[in-house]
């Protein structure tokens, strides 16, 4: 029989970073993830460990901070895995996304940078001209007053850099097991003593453990927890297009020039990649994309930019992904982080609304959860 001092439920960015959060506490964590490295939503994701400048726009200022602090993380930690990825957004006029209102935000993340200690670690946002962009992106032109540039970061490849976040919390003494689903928690006086596992061969194994943390994404509400906590039920994804990208910066377009929902566009191998689109799933269990859905997401791209040829493209890849909602009726997408002590003693739920803050959400989770460890191995 297996033993641990906590299985992690989950091989996503938030396990994969809680593994690494249990092991520098001092314990001795124990993946379980029931498909490969990254096969939930991290996997499928876009890839962009955001900076937090949308935040600004209604003034979110904790999120803006909390975004850039998860952007130094990572690149303190996995700076082989992340980069600086240009990202442009035509502006226009009479539109929140004006000159003006980017000019704003500007000066409002300098004054930021100055007062929160946090040191600018990419360039500083810029203006480009109406007619730089316009040569540049076949954009709808009326109106259009210039374009917004900035700089996120992007992984390239999220499964290494999964590995390699694994890897590091196996060398403070973490283990992983793939293609291994969790199941019933085993409870005795109100306290978790250990969970029933599945192999992908079929055999059932007990694993011996007095703490399991749920880092399960949207499968979490598979085990107890309060009423109110999110339940799987937005589908969201990303498509990689037979149609190359001009540049090699992404281009955030929306459906009407300067309002809206913003989406991606960006080259990959050759061809454009696209996200991310969200609709409704109440009650899914799996990421199921229709060709409804494609062909949604598709006239949404073609309105945001005319004349490139997208509602002709052929589709190379789809790549879905599930995300909770607040409350669970699939309107709603989770813009909160929680952790939560749903249960039996021993059990926690941390479950992140982004890629981005996984890792400062599980180091919270840590020092939450498990203070007096997180003290002896300090
Ligand atoms: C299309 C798309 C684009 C996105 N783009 C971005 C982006 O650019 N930037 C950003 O910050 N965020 C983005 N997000 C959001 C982000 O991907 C998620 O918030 C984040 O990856 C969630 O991580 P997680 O580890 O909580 O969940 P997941 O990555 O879903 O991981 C949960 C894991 O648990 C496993 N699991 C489930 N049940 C069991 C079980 N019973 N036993 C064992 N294992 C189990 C699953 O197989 C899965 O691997 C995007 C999401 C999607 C879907």
């Amino acid at each position: 029989m297996h033993q641990s001092d906590v299985v992690i439920v989950g091989a996503g960015m938030q396990g994969a970073t809680m593994a690494l959060a249990a092991a520098r506490a001092g314990l001795r964590p124990l993946v379980v993830e029931r498909g490969k490295v990254g096969s939930g939503a991290t996997g499928n994701s876009y890839g962009i460990i955001h900076g937090g400048l949308r935040y600004l726009q209604s003034l979110s200022v904790g999120r803006w901070r909390r975004s850039r602090q998860a952007q130094a993380w990572f690149l303190d930690n996995y700076p082989d895995h992340v980069r600086p990825l240009a990202c442009a957004m035509p502006l226009y006029r009479h539109t929140l996304r004006s000159p003006m209102a980017f000019r704003a935000a500007s000066a409002i993340e300098s004054c930021l940078y100055r007062g929160t200690g946090l040191s600018r670690r990419l360039p500083r946002l810029q203006l480009l001209g109406a007619e730089e962009i316009a040569r540049a992106y076949p954009l709808p032109r009326r109106d259009l007053a210039g374009a917004a540039l900035w700089h996120d970061l992007v992984a390239d490849d999220m499964e290494t850099l999964l590995r390699k976040i694994l890897a590091d919390a196996g060398a403070s003494g973490a283990a992983l097991m793939e293609d291994t689903e969790a199941g019933e928690l085993i409870v005795a006086d109100n306290r978790v003593v250990g969970l029933n596992v599945t192999h992908a061969d079929g055999s059932m194994e007990e694993i011996a453990t007095p703490r399991v943390a749920i880092c399960a994404g949207s499968w979490s509400s598979r085990w107890p927890q309060e009423p109110q906590a999110a339940t799987a039920a937005t589908l969201a994804f990303n498509l990689v297009l037979e149609i190359p990208f001009p540049g090699d910066a992404a281009l955030a377009v929306s459906e009407t020039p300067g309002k809206g929902r913003s989406y991606f566009l960006r080259p990959l191998e050759g061809g454009t990649f696209a996200g991310t689109y969200y609709r409704p799933a109440p009650g899914a269990r799996e990421p199921n994309v229709t060709p409804a859905d494609i062909a949604a997401f598709l006239e949404v791209l073609d309105r945001a930019l005319p004349g490139y040829g997208i509602a002709e493209a052929g589709v190379r890849a789809v790549m879905p992904g599930l995300l909770p909602d607040t409350d669970g009726t699939g309107r709603t997408l989770s813009a909160a982080d929680t952790i939560s002590t749903p249960g039996p003693a021993g059990l926690s739920q941390v479950l992140g609304s982004k890629l981005t803050t996984a890792p400062l959400l599980s180091m919270d989770a840590a020092r939450r959860l498990w203070p007096q460890e997180a003290r002896r191995a300090a």
